[in-house]
């Protein structure tokens, strides 16, 4: 007879996991407490607008290609999807601002006009980078389900584990001396979670994610990526359960023996969670819990986001799909997420317009943005500082853009460090899991098989690889390896 797993959850990794499990022989059912499947990556539309609620950036084309390869599939059997050219504009003021190219030439043409000889510095620096991507992500990441330093050790780590003790802003001040560049080129590590000078430099393989293999968007929004995911699974036959929150994971003997979700008990063979860990724990007893609050409280968590979608009835000017607005103090604004935690002075923010790239995302005329500011993990929120927050960036787009955008708002919603909670579960608010610093890498984050308790396993952001899309799908393929091994030992 067919083992059976539940899921619970369906963000990408648990959508990774239900497609090699069910692929591999296993009964799979997904268990999703919310209407909509996708995790943070959900999606909803209104007033004629499609909005993406999470991820916006799709970065590593190349691990979603691996991956729908791995069902005879290819990301375009799916989705249709363009690489954006620029690819993102970063806004400093007014008269001084940076559209990056969608080419390795362009973009250092461009570094070459702002400061001289960065040109060549750059196509070095992407040369190494493009190294340490090919030895991390296509060699690496797939063979490191954090159980050993000894995955972390090989003939080419051990000649580069000088990067593993200097930082990105160390590494990036040391070659380039402008502070734009230096400020385009310290970005992509934003989406590890942690500051540059906290993420270590070897991290420094997604400039060549950005600058080497591009920003793309598929047609719909990332929601077209859950999508072709769901189809694979329900392919295999992986049932899914919406509105199915699962309240406990039934124990006995040291191993787990079922769910209770909606009233019911379910039984299962093995169980997988690609929920936040911390709240997977707490629906266990106490004694089966691997970590205590206070590790939880102790981790570096990513930012949580104050979060607006909004329909205009007009088009902006002078805005590409995606807008960084690196007008204020950088550096403050990250003591004011990690060091000091409160709500920021004046924050960076990123402003997102997908009907720049695909029109049919929002009604003929109007302009689909998404508009989001990263804050500290935990902070009260309520609806006078979100509004508060929403007239400082309407009034930074009007100062720095001209647009003026007030008057023409026909739809708007917010969504903030409460929501985050109460919609994901999520420890204090998260938006995208636990930062990949040097002490949160590999083997140091919370594992993918609980100690304590036969046949749980974890999956998704908070564990190996870490935060971002691809490194969730590729958590679910590491947490599937693992299993399909271990019962194959049996
Ligand atoms: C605002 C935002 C912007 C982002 N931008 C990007 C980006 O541009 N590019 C990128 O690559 N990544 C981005 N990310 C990160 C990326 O979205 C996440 O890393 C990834 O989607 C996480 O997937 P996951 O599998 O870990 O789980 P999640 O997506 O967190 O899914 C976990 C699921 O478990 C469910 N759940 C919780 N408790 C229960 C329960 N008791 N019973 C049943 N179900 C439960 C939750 O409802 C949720 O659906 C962004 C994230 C956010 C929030």
């Amino acid at each position: 007879m067919k083992k059976k797993v539940f899921i619970i959850g369906s963000g990408f990794s648990s959508l990774s996991a239900a497609c090699y499990l069910s692929k591999s022989g296993y009964d799979v059912h997904v268990f999703e407490k919310n209407d909509m499947l996708g995790g943070r990556a959900s999606q909803f539309k209104a007033e004629g607008f499609t909005f993406d609620m999470g991820p916006s950036w799709y970065w590593m084309p190349d691990v979603f290609e691996r991956f729908f390869n791995d069902f005879g599939k290819s990301a375009k059997d799916f989705y249709k999807m363009k690489k954006l050219n620029p690819a993102y504009r970063v806004i400093f003021d007014k008269n001084n601002q940076i559209q990056i190219g969608d080419n390795i030439d362009n973009i250092s043409d461009q570094f070459e006009k702002i400061e001289k000889g960065s040109g060549k510095k750059l196509k070095i620096f992407l040369k190494e980078s493009k190294e340490n991507y090919e030895l991390a992500v296509t060699n690496m990441l797939y063979k490191m389900p954090g159980r050993s330093i000894l995955e972390l050790i090989n003939s080419q780590t051990i000649l580069k584990v000088n990067l593993f003790f200097s930082n990105i802003k160390k590494d990036i001040e040391k070659r380039f001396k402008d502070s734009r560049l230096r400020s385009v080129l310290q970005f992509p590590v934003l989406f590890l979670g942690a500051k540059p000078s906290k993420t270590p430099a070897f991290y420094n393989f997604m400039n060549y994610a950005d600058f080497g293999l591009g920003t793309w968007q598929p047609k719909n929004g990332f929601y077209d990526v859950v999508m072709a995911m769901i189809s694979i699974a329900k392919e295999n036959g992986v049932s899914f359960n919406n509105n199915a929150e699962v309240d406990k994971i039934e124990i006995k003997n040291k191993k787990v023996k079922g769910i209770h979700v909606n009233g019911e008990f379910k039984e299962c063979d093995i169980i997988i969670s690609g929920a936040d860990y911390h709240h997977t724990e707490s629906l266990i007893d106490v004694k089966f819990r691997q970590y205590s609050e206070s590790y939880w409280n102790n981790r570096t968590w990513s930012p949580s986001s104050l979060l607006f979608y909004i329909g205009l009835n007009k088009k902006l000017n002078n805005l590409n799909h995606h807008n960084l607005f690196f007008d204020t103090d950088f550096d403050k604004h990250a003591d004011e997420i990690y060091t000091s935690p409160k709500w920021p002075t004046d924050p960076l923010f990123y402003l997102n317009i997908t009907s720049k790239t695909y029109e049919h995302t929002a009604p003929k005329g109007h302009e689909n943005c998404f508009i989001l500011i990263p804050i500290s993990t935990n902070l009260k929120d309520s609806e006078a500082l979100r509004e508060k927050y929403f007239k400082i960036v309407l009034d930074r787009i009007k100062k720095v853009t001209g647009n003026e955008i007030k008057k023409n708002i026909v739809y708007k919603r917010s969504f903030c460090v409460s929501d985050f909670k109460e919609t994901y579960n999520s420890f204090g608010g998260n938006a995208y899991g636990l930062a990949n610093t040097l002490m949160q890498t590999a083997l140091l984050r919370p594992k993918l098989q609980s100690k304590k308790v036969k046949k749980l396993y974890f999956s998704g952001q908070l564990t190996v690889p870490g935060p971002g899309v691809p490194p969730a799908i590729v958590s679910g393929k590491l947490v599937s390896d693992m299993i399909i091994n271990n019962e194959r030992a049996f």
